[in-house]
This record gives structure tokens, sequence and C-alpha cells, in this order.
């Protein structure tokens, strides 16, 4: 008898122990002691007026039970964001910050951002792990001052303009806007980091009567705009028409075969594909490999106009005619001088080889940038005389005049932009238009010409 009670309390005893072994099976996971983990999407420096700002919270354990932001200063304290989830938890959340420090009533200066965030573990009596991390903060909800040196600026349609002006935030970022175009400027005085300059364009294709404004955003995102004096003269373009044939329209898609899609089949098709979406292409690639540039003047009284007889003039209209039917336009977006065939074409300034190749419509082409986004650009070169990165004396030889790309006979095609805009080459070749248009910016400021820190 004995026997078997002590081999029924075995049996119990083995019972006991699976149920304890299933038990702890069944806890042990929802135990483990991994924190979640919590990260900004962008390291956070400042706070201005409104922010947004993104916050990435996960936990690969247990899963995100609850997330909790609040904002400190002194004894101020303003809840961001309180949210809970739901069983079984989230293994990741990306969640949105709105944080208007005004609203909480914080003031400028330190403050701190608390997240905690716990996860759905059992460690703890229940409560989770708890992360807690502190993200220190600058309230900074004032926008930055920026004021006008300038008396007046007079600009051409199509040409070029300088503002010259101050910003009480020497580390906001800056700049001339001219309806959406934004134009941002540089600070070429060592010794005055608050005094800027900044050319900008009345683009040939801009309506009538856009505001021109100066502006200014700080680090936190406060943004100022402060309308710019400025009276623009309104010219017109010329229209040229330009009759199409087939012989014509084939000479130009021979020139493209290996790029026109193998849709465009018609040769107006091809011609279309290439006058139009090549061309925007192109005027967009020299638009982006024209924009880095030194804060400095690189260039000197003019840029020398190149030789040569004028065949086209920047801001010419043109209207591609077949059969009566007007089939396509385009605007020529510089000027094109004739000499004689492979004449030597010359750098318009000192600068930096920005664009030494190809550029499609533009054939060989080389893009020279002269400090503060002003860029000159040769095409249809027939040679290519320096390389990317290089540096160029005024005058020098940079190339041969020559027909690439879509041109018919040898010419240079010359252009100058300003911040990544086509302007009016005829402007920057007049010694009287840079007196009064740039050197008087200068001259009315107090301010010396903005050359590179030895030759200031
Ligand atoms: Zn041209």
């Amino acid at each position: 008898m004995a026997r078997g009670k002590s081999r029924l309390w075995m049996v119990i005893l083995i019972l006991i122990l699976a149920l304890l072994g299933a038990g702890a099976f069944y806890i042990w996971p929802h135990l483990e002691g991994n924190p979640p983990q919590v990260a900004l999407e962008k390291p956070l420096k400042y706070l201005g007026k409104s922010n947004t700002v993104f916050l990435r919270v996960s936990d690969q354990g247990s899963g995100l039970s609850w997330v909790r932001v609040t904002m400190l200063q002194n004894e101020r304290k303003g809840v961001v964001l309180n949210q809970a989830f739901d069983a079984p938890g989230a293994p990741v959340a990306s969640l949105k910050l709105a944080i208007n420090p005004l609203e909480m009533g914080m003031r400028q200066g330190k403050a701190t951002l608390v997240v905690e965030a716990a996860d759905r573990s059992w460690s703890d009596w229940m409560k989770g792990n708890l992360v807690v991390q502190e993200f220190p903060v600058m309230v900074d909800t004032t926008p930055p001052r920026v004021s006008s040196l300038s008396q007046i600026v007079r600009i051409n349609r199509g040409g070029a303009g300088l503002a010259a002006y101050t910003v009480n935030e020497a580390d906001a970022r800056h700049g001339v806007k001219v309806g959406d175009r934004i134009y941002v400027g540089w600070s070429p005085w060592p010794q005055q980091p608050n005094t800027k300059l900044c050319y900008f364009a009345y683009a040939e294709d801009q309506p009538k009567g856009e505001n021109i404004d100066l502006w200014a955003e700080d680090m936190a995102g406060n943004k100022a705009l402060q309308p710019l004096n400025v009276k623009v003269r309104w010219k017109k373009f010329r229209t040229d028409v330009i009759n199409l044939n087939d012989r014509f329209m084939n000479k130009v898609a021979a020139r493209f075969t290996s790029l026109i899609p193998p849709d465009r089949q018609t040769s107006l098709a091809k011609f279309l594909w290439v006058n139009q979406d090549l061309r925007q292409k192109n005027n967009a690639k020299i638009s982006q490999e024209s924009l880095p540039s030194q804060a400095y003047q690189l260039w000197q009284n003019t840029l020398e106009r190149p030789l040569g007889a004028r065949k086209a003039a920047f801001g010419d209209r043109r209207k591609y005619v077949l059969n009566k039917e007007v089939v396509s336009r385009s605007v020529h977006l510089g000027q094109d001088l004739a000499h004689t065939e492979r004449s030597p074409v010359k750098a318009a300034g000192k600068g930096i080889v920005r664009y030494a190749a190809d550029l499609g419509i533009y054939g060989n082409c080389v893009i020279l940038s002269h400090g503060q986004g002003v860029a000159s650009l040769y095409g249809h070169l027939s040679a290519i005389r320096v390389k990317k990165g290089d540096e160029v004396k005024r005058g020098q030889v940079i190339g041969l005049s020559g027909m690439t790309g879509l041109a018919l006979g040898d010419h240079l095609h010359f252009s100058v932009l300003v911040g990544g805009v086509f302007v009016n080459p005829t402007e920057w070749w007049d010694p009287h238009w840079v007196k009064d248009n740039i050197l008087l910016r200068f001259s009315e400021a107090g301010l010396p010409q903005p050359l590179p820190p030895a030759q200031q």
C-alpha cells in the first residue's frame, strides 16, 4: 500500500513540475528585459514657432505599450504627445510631433524634450521596460530681421539684379524671392558676417507684377520676408518663325538618334522630342550645374563679349510652323555669335570649370562658375580645351567654336546664368550696366567689391 501511495505522490510531483515548466515556458518570453528604442528622424537643435518633428520608437521584444513626449523648461511643462498602443503592442511607431513652444507657455532659451516609452513586457510587475530619453533643445521663435542696403534696384525683364542687405542672425539662410523663384544669397565679407548679397533675375518667362522680396530663415525655421524696392523695365522679345520641312527635321533627328525614344517614329515626333523634351532636360541640367559656387566674386569689370556677329539674341521667341500650323515653340536663352569656323573661344571672366562635356542640344559645352551663383556657358563647341574643376583666367582659350548639338552652322552659343536662371548676357558685357547695377550696390552701401579675401 505504502508503495502505491508514494507512486501517486511521484505522479503528482511530476505533474506539478510539468505545469511549472509549461508556465515558465509561457511566461518567460513575457519577461524580456529590453526597453524600447527611441530616435529622432533628424538631429534637433532648435524649436521655432511651430515645428514638425518625426520620432521613431521601436520594440522588437514584446512591442510598444505607450509613448509619452513632454517638454520641460524650468518649472514649465507641456505635453506634446500621449499615445497608448492596443494589445499585442506595436513593434515600431513613426510618430509625428507638432510642437508649439509658445502655446505651451515656453520662453526663448534652453528646454528639454523628454520621450518616455514602455513595452508590453511583464517585467517590473507588469509595468514593462521603460525608456526615458532627453533631447536638449533651444527655443527660438523670433524671426530673423532682414533689411536692404539699397535705395532702388532696377532690373530688365530677362535681366539680372543684385541686392545687398543685412540679416541680424549671421547663420540664417537668406536671399531674394521673385514670384515663386528662390535665389540664395552669399556672405562674401568676412569682417561683416551679417552683410549679404544675392544675385537674382526677373526671368524671361515670368509674368508682369511678380512680388520681389528679401527672405531669411533661421536655424529654428523662423521665416522673414521684406519687400525689396525694385523697378522692372518691361521689354518685348522678338519672335521668329521657323518653317519646318522633312529634310530639316530629319537632319535634326539624325544628330540625336541614340537619344530619341524609339516610340517617336515620324520625323515631326522626333523633332518635337529634341526641340521640347531634350531642350527642357538640357536647360534643367545647366541650371543645376551652374549653381555650386564660391561666396566671392571671381570676375571683374565685365564678362568679356566673345568675338563674332550676332545671329540670334537672348529671349528670342521661336515659332515652328509646319503646313501653316504652329507645331512647337521655344525660347532662345543666350546669344549666338558667329566668327570664323573653329575660332578660339575664351573664358568671359575668371572662373572654375563646372562642366566640360556633351550637353544635348548645346553640343560640346563648357560651363564656368564666376562665384556667387554667376555662371557663363559656351555651346556647340567643336573642341573642349578644359576639364571640370580647372580654374581659368579671363581670356583663356577653353575651346573652339563649332556646330555640335542643335546648330546648323559654326557659331558660339553664349549664355549667362544667375542663381540657376538664364539672363540676358548683353548686360554683363556692358561696363555701364555693371557700374549702375552691380558696383553701385556696393558703393551706396559703403562696401568693398566682394572679391576673394586676399584681394579685398
Ligand atoms: Zn544659341
